[in-house]
């Protein structure tokens, strides 16, 4: 029995089998080989691996999601038998007399980068294919298989640290919990786990060498440690404690339909916050009145090409319908910083959460921007929709965001194509917008305030950077009086005004913001019923 303690990212516990997800660039050596003939041997056999592994997962996917999204599983297999790539290789460890696995990442890295510089799109997106098919190779050089996590057992996933393309590809229905040696608390893959209502810690010191998959682990979110080989007692004390929890969950579930009212009368809109479409069942789940915020730009990640304009027009259509007239808030893309996407080929920045990012790229690259405005627009008759626009820092910006959303209405009029003009809201969570929140408020129909942002940008401080954590206060003065400062230019405007960063869930908070005169809370699926509990315990108003 090991036992270690990290940062617990969501309160909850589990027991079950392992699953080590190993750090790819920290296996490949480069290493002298004596025989070149057999390490080529490797790569093709490797090769023959890789192949019927993409069938596998083409048949899969055809069932599934349908035979134009399999497609990519059809191309990875072409690419595999591409005699450039081959030869590339082949010719390294040929001259160099270097080990399979080096020559492969090598030969994957020059061809990305090859992709990635030229000038037609289609070319250009083969890049993250390239890669893709590359990493497939070294993994099963490496004996490690097929990593294809959608297809595995319910384990708790250990790694080293987790990406959200990484997170957002996994099957959550199969994740008991997650363990990470790096990780931020503030960090997308962090808010995924909390999302998913799995026990989390991130910041754990181990080994990862000395973990194999299929050992038996306890991952405690309450006491923010993880038992590798428990013992007897301990999984008794355990199996124990995850009957309270679930009984207490059980609890819980005797809210659902009651009203988010304080014992006062003063009523809050509980929203939940979503990255995909799978979420939904989460959402109607724990009984949320509504989404405030889809994280759109997860559309986006783990794959190898921009999402069309009919598969985002499908998959916002989707949610709408399944929410049936409640309010759906989809967020506009917000990639960049953390949320990296290959095919868009941002380039390295020194400073990415305060660069090319979100809006940024939506009003530079405008044929981005429409082709998810023309989406939404369109889905926008199928329910209730409202679109929201991230990191805003200025009037102007709004303006011209207006001024391309009503290009698409145009377009789509002219062309007779069915659409609904949504309400249209913007993210507050830089500090300039909070500053010029009364300009604001006047030209949009709400505010949704993003608290991660709002703090990292006030506070100054990465919220990726684990070391920071101890620095990273969302309870700081300067946020409240922000948050304040929003809701009363909202209200003066006869706009309203939410909260959807993962502040909008903490407890010890929401009687403030209730006194605040927040109209709308937007938190994680799994937090919907606690706070409806806390504010109709709670009373906000002094007894006369
Ligand atoms: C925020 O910044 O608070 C927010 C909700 O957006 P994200 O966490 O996706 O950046
Ligand atoms: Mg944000």
């Amino acid at each position: 029995m090991t036992e270690f303690s990290g940062k617990s990212v969501y309160k909850g516990i589990t027991i079950g089998k392992v699953l080590v997800l190993k750090n790819k660039d920290f296996q490949i050596k480069r290493t002298k080989v004596g025989d070149a003939e057999a390490e080529i041997g490797r790569v093709n056999d490797a090769k023959d691996q890789a192949k019927a592994q993409l069938q596998a997962l083409y048949d899969k996917a055809v069932k599934e999601v349908g035979e134009a999204s399999a497609a990519i599983f059809e191309v990875h297999q072409m690419m595999l038998d591409d005699d450039d790539y081959l030869d590339s290789i082949y010719n390294m460890i040929h001259t160099e007399m270097v080990n399979a696995e080096y020559a492969v990442a090598v030969t994957g890295d020059n061809f990305a980068e090859m992709f990635a510089n030229m000038d037609d799109d289609y070319m250009k997106a083969r890049s993250a294919d390239v890669k893709d098919i590359s990493e497939r190779l070294v993994r099963n050089l490496s004996g490690e298989g097929d990593a294809d996590l959608s297809s595995m057992e319910p384990s708790i996933i250990v790694a080293d640290d987790l990406s959200p393309s990484e997170t957002v590809q996994m099957d959550k229905e199969k994740i008991l919990g997650f363990v990470t040696v790096h990780g931020s608390t503030n960090s997308h893959t962090a808010i995924l786990a909390r999302m998913m209502n799995i026990p989390a810690l991130i910041g754990v010191p181990m080994d990862l060498e000395q973990i194999h998959t299929g050992m038996e682990a306890v991952v405690d979110g309450f006491e923010s440690k993880v038992i590798f080989e428990p013992d007897e007692e301990v999984r008794t004390a355990v199996e124990g404690r995850i009957k309270e929890e679930q009984e207490k969950a059980h609890m819980l579930q005797t809210l659902k339909g009651k009203e988010n009212v304080t014992l006062d009368g003063k009523k809050v809109n509980i929203y939940a916050n979503i990255g995909s479409v799978g979420d939904v069942g989460y959402v109607l789940e724990n009984d949320a009145g509504g989404i405030g915020l889809f994280r759109s730009e997860f559309l986006y990640l783990g794959r190898s090409d921009f999402p069309t304009e009919e598969e985002q027009f499908q998959a916002y259509r989707q949610v709408l319908q399944t929410m049936a007239g409640k309010k759906v808030i989809i967020r506009t893309l917000d990639i960049g910083a953390d949320k990296q996407v290959d095919y868009f080929n941002l380039g390295k920045e020194d400073n990415p959460a305060m660069g090319y990012r979100a809006i940024r790229i939506c009003l530079k690259q405008p044929d981005i921007f429409k082709t998810q405005i023309r989406a939404l627009l369109r889905a926008a008759v199928f329910g209730n929709l409202s679109i929201m626009y991230p990191m805003i820092i200025a009037v102007e910006e709004v303006k011209k965001i207006y001024e391309i959303v009503e290009e698409v209405r145009q377009e789509l009029e002219a062309k007779g194509i069915p659409y609904k003009m949504p309400e249209q809201g913007i993210m507050i969570e830089t500090p300039a917008a909070v500053m010029v929140s009364e300009e604001l408020a006047q030209l949009v129909d709400f505010f949704s305030i993003g608290t991660n942002d709002l703090t990292q940008y006030t506070l100054a401080i990465d919220r990726q950077n684990a070391k920071l954590d101890d620095f990273y206060n969302p309870h700081h003065t300067a946020i409240l009086r922000m948050i304040k400062m929003v809701t009363d230019s909202a209200h003066k405007y006869g706009k309203w005004a939410g909260i959807c960063g993962e502040l909008g869930a903490d407890l010890e908070l929401t009687e403030e913001f209730m006194k605040m005169g927040l109209d709308e809370l937007s938190v994680a699926p799994s937090m919907v019923l606690k706070l409806r509990k806390a504010v109709r315990e709670m009373r906000v108003t002094p007894e006369a």
